[in-house]
């Protein structure tokens, strides 16, 4: 905070000075990364508040997450009389959208019926009935029906309703099942009384157009609306945020083209291109210095962005005379790279920098995994919000550890009663393999090849997985792993389960990768397991600790690093596959070139929030497979 407040103070440039002093009729500001403007969006509100005397009430503030929300009120907070900045509206689209709605309609939006996940919503579709008699759809595997979700999801942040979408002619499998999913699924909220998010935006458009006398309230006393990341607004916010501002049309929006990374949440950067077209009397104004990151930083992130073709051209310089720190390293592997980015933030921290100023920004959760675990290792405290199930707790993860437990000691009866399932063998037979082992005193596990159920072969396979079991115990964990997944056949097993199993998701054989390549830095079974207990202990704590900002590494995906910065920016994982990512690499093979695009301004997005360093690691191997490095790296030209 005190680090903000003497910024602060720096002077705004003549270009940012204007930006605040326009404050009647439609303005555009587009620039760059870094260029100050959401210091101006907060400049000039503070200025409409003290300069030109409008009351916090009047003015709209946007932002893309709760977090700059809060960091603009407190940038205001502190130009302002105490208390004055809590009357702003300020939040995200969601959030102000929201507290309308549960004003307005109270009884009809409680948080309780709201379907946060995807997986909520198949469920509440399975679960009504609705898709009963449509047996195509009953027939659809989880993650078909997760992807026609996404497809709906995106349909109604475009404001395509089910009856516009039935006019569509589908452009892929995705969509296909969408159009028939779309129709079932808003019948099935409608009969439960369920909502989603997308439902909260749409509600708020729909209840402002359709009463009059509340919209004119509404704009009467909004007198002023402001956007940041305009770039990312989708078409449902837009048509309702031109709905507040008209008639005066005072609306702000603010925003860098290059910086749109939400298209799959239906935002498109044509709107903030096309504003002018939309409001023909808007202002423009363009920044063209970036005051966040030094010289080199610069000059990476513009010259990788140079590469799209949907931009609009634009450049900034920096405003720093030095260079800054820009660099790549090669480790061998995954577990090297989160290793030397732990030795990097200790060594940065020894020079004085403090764990707050250092981030990692990746792409996907499995880049975070290996340096979460080395930080927690090294017992340097962070902030990491995990979206997803822990890995050690996944079925095949857990599955793959219970044989290894098992080969450490054959009396661990949980951990064989887990791996049942894999070996064909019932929960039935279960108590007749307890009670023949106590009879004959051995374990269990020496029992299991002599069940007089079981046909020969099987009875043969049970054998040799006694054996291996038996053997594992002098290998090294990733030798006994391997014996598990192929002598074991536990591959093969995961292979038919996914074939089978309604959710179809294939995750399990990356999975299967990533632990092998975990378990290569151990040197025994016994040491393994134990860091395994240790890590899962470590995490039920890390994911209840919160410690201060300041105070701890930010460990973020880079879509939610978005208008942030800090002083040493971490990169895992600038491979192919990795970043750009796998899917959009698919699509390239298919001829589409737009995925491609929006990769490259999300590691233009992580490129540009560095102040000072950038540490990109290009591991030669990840999780246990050759790498080629990413097609950016030479794009940066490097
Ligand atoms: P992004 O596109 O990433 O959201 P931005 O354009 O919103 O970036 P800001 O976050 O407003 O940029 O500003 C970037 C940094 O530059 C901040 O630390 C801010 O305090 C600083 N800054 C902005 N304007 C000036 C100025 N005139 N003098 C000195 N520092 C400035
Ligand atoms: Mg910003």
């Amino acid at each position: 905070i005190q680090h903000l407040a003497e910024k602060q103070s720096e002077p705004l440039h003549p270009g940012q000075q204007r930006a605040v002093h326009t404050t009647d009729g439609p303005l555009l500001i587009l620039a760059g990364a870094g260029s100050g403007k959401t210091r101006v969006m907060a400049a000039r509100t503070a200025h409409l508040i003290k300069d030109i005397g409008l009351s916090p009430k009047q003015i709209m503030v946007v932002t893309f997450t709760t977090k700059a929300a809060e960091e603009i009120r407190q940038r205001i907070a502190r130009q302002l009389p105490p208390n004055q900045a809590r009357e702003l509206v300020a939040g995200t689209f969601h959030s102000i959208f929201y507290r309308m709605l549960l004003h307005h309609q109270p009884g009809r939006w409680d948080q309780q019926r709201l379907l946060k996940k995807e997986w909520q919503k198949w469920r509440l579709l399975r679960e009504s009935g609705v898709l009963l008699g449509h047996e195509e759809l009953a027939a659809l595997k989880e993650n078909e029906a997760l992807d026609a979700l996404g497809v709906v999801s995106r349909w109604k942040n475009e404001y395509i309703l089910p009856r516009e979408a039935a006019l569509r002619e589908a452009a892929s499998d995705a969509e296909r099942q969408a159009l028939m999913l779309y129709p079932l699924y808003e019948e099935a909220k409608k009969k439960l009384g369920w909502f989603d998010f997308d439902d909260m935006l749409i509600g708020c458009y729909e209840m402002l157009r359709e009463d009059a006398q509340l919209l004119s309230r509404y704009q009467e006393r909004i007198t002023h609306v402001m956007i940041d990341e305009f770039q990312d607004i989708n078409r449902i916010q837009y048509e309702t945020v031109k709905l507040l501002a008209a008639p005066q049309n005072n609306l702000c929006v603010i925003g860098d083209d290059d910086q749109s990374i939400y298209g799959f949440r239906g935002s498109d950067p044509r709107y903030i291109l096309g504003f002018t077209k939309d409001f023909p009397d808007a202002q423009t104004i363009t920044l063209e210095v970036n005051y966040r990151s030094h010289a080199s930083i610069v000059s990476l992130g513009y010259s990788l962005i140079g590469h799209n073709r949907e931009r609009w051209a634009k450049e900034c310089r920096s405003f720093h005379m030095e260079e800054g720190d820009a660099y790549l390293f090669e480790p061998e592997d995954e577990e090297e790279q989160a290793s030397r980015i732990v030795d990097e933030i200790l060594h940065r921290t020894e020079q004085g920098a403090t764990l707050g100023e250092c981030a990692i920004l990746y792409r996907t959760n499995e880049s975070a995994r290996p340096i979460v675990e080395r930080l927690s290792e090294a017992g340097i405290p962070f902030h990491y919000t995990q979206e997803e199930d822990s890995f050690y707790q996944r079925q095949t993860v857990r599955w793959a550890l219970h044989y290894l437990r098992l080969a450490l000691n054959p009396d661990d009866t949980d951990a064989l009663k887990e791996i049942l399932p894999t070996l064909y063998i019932s929960h039935e037979m279960w108590n007749t393999l307890r009670s023949q082992a106590i009879l004959e005193d051995v374990p269990i596990l020496h029992v299991l090849p002599r069940l007089t159920q079981l046909k020969p072969y099987q009875r043969k396979h049970l054998q040799t997985v006694a054996d291996i079991l038996a053997s594992c115990r002098e290998c090294s964990p990733a030798q006994a792993l391997e014996l598990v997944f192929e002598d074991g056949k536990l591959r093969d097993y995961l292979k038919k389960r996914a074939r089978s199993r309604e959710d179809g998701k294939d995750r399990w054989s990356d999975e299967l990768q990533q632990l092998l390549s975990a378990s290569k830095r151990h040197a025994t079974v016994a040491d393994f397991l134990q860091y395994i207990d240790q890590m899962a202990q470590r995490e039920k704590e890390w994911r209840t600790q919160r410690p201060l900002p300041d105070e701890a590494v930010h460990v973020l995906s880079i879509h939610r690093a978005k208008g942030l910065e800090y002083d040493h920016v971490f990169l895992p994982d600038l491979v192919e596959g990795a970043l750009p990512h796998e899917y959009t690499l698919d699509e390239l093979r298919r001829g589409g070139n737009a995925a491609l695009e929006e990769e490259r301004r999300l590691l233009y997005v992580a490129i540009t929030r560095a102040r000072h360093t950038l540490c990109i690691g290009i591991p030669r191997e990840r999780f246990g497979r050759k790498t080629r490095i990413s097609r950016f790296v030479a794009e940066m030209g490097r």
